[in-house]
């Protein structure tokens, strides 16, 4: 059987690792509710269980994982009363700080903040907030 992902004019015979194609899974945005960011905002395995920051920029509410909800990283203490680590590898820090991220955004009008992504049509940003945070 052809491999479907080999690419055009090549043959799979020739036992070559093929690249697989790019992954079509969207990951929500832990800030706003945002469901089409291309990369999760953490990554999880066994070496990294409590989550590595994948530095993904939110282009909804411009949250970037690991920079903005880690004190040291973005200069600002979102969670002061958390105890231990005020890093986004800790996962009480980073936690307190996405409530406080999702506040500030919802009180500042829930904008749409970036000029590269363009806002979808009819978003609909109370309904996106809804469904990721029911
Ligand atoms: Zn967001």
């Amino acid at each position: 059987m052809a491999d479907p992902f080999a690419p055009v004019g090549l043959s799979s015979r020739s036992g070559a690792r093929l690249t697989p194609p790019m992954s079509n899974a969207r990951y929500v945005c832990l800030v706003c509710g945002y469901s089409d960011l291309p990369e999760p905002p953490y990554y999880f395995d066994s070496k990294r269980p409590e989550g590595e920051p994948s530095f993904e920029l939110c282009p909804c509410c411009d949250t970037q994982f690991g920079f903005d909800d880690d004190a040291g990283e973005c200069g600002e203490d979102l969670a002061p009363e958390v105890v231990g680590d005020h890093s986004s590898r800790n996962p009480a820090y980073r936690e307190a700080a996405h409530l406080v991220l999702r506040k500030r955004w919802v009180s500042t009008g829930m904008q749409w903040s970036d000029g590269c992504t363009r806002k979808p049509m009819e978003w609909d940003p109370s309904a996106q907030l809804r469904r990721a945070f029911p």
